[in-house]
């Protein structure tokens, strides 16, 4: 099976999660499985290759994906993390949601000498968490050379809201 086919088949749809009328697309299936985790892994560290220096994933579930994606690309690994997570000083940005706002936090110093990051998260949905996280990744020095989701919500076109960051979803629906 192909990586996207691999995703697909490990994802459920929960109705109504976590507001009525919202169809949420759950993942956990995928990373409870070894062998399909391993590949969908596999086939984002094969594409990034060579290419990053820190990879840096976005809470929680992009700490799921991120973390073996570094190992995998010889990079080393930063959160980007929901508002009062971290200690010591952070740089903080936030950013608009459906009902309200959101702020996200990272320790900023892995990030002053301008490595080239890979920004990742398991869903890409409107866009926003992402583009949020780009912004400060790049406030703080870091070169965003890129954004992997292993599952994009292709209708809410949210890489348009990405300013032409390559981005890449392993599988659309
Ligand atoms: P955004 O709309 O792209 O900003 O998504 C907001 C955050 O919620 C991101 O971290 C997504 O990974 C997560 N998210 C949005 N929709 C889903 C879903 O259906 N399943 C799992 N995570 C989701």
């Amino acid at each position: 099976a192909s990586a996207a086919q691999t995703v697909l088949a490990h994802t459920t749809d929960v109705a109504d999660f976590p507001k009525p009328g919202i169809q949420f697309k759950d993942l956990s299936p995928l990373y409870a499985d070894h062998e399909a985790f391993r590949a969908v892994i596999a086939d984002v560290v094969q594409r990034r290759r060579g290419s990053v220096d820190l990879v840096c994933g976005i809470e929680a579930r992009g700490f799921v994906v991120g973390a073996p994606v570094a190992l995998g690309l010889d990079a080393g690994f930063v959160p980007v993390r929901k508002a009062g997570k971290l200690p010591g000083p952070t740089l903080a940005e936030t950013y608009e949601l459906e009902y309200g706002t959101a702020t996200i936090e990272v320790h900023p110093e892995p990030f002053t000498d301008g490595p080239r990051v890979l920004l990742i998260d398991d869903v890409l949905a409107t866009g926003g968490t992402a583009r949020a996280a780009a912004a400060l990744l790049r406030r703080a020095g870091a070169q965003v050379v890129g954004f992997e989701a292993l599952l994009e919500l292709t209708a809410l076109d949210g890489r348009a809201r990405l300013d032409g960051l390559p981005t890449h979803a392993v599988a659309g629906v």
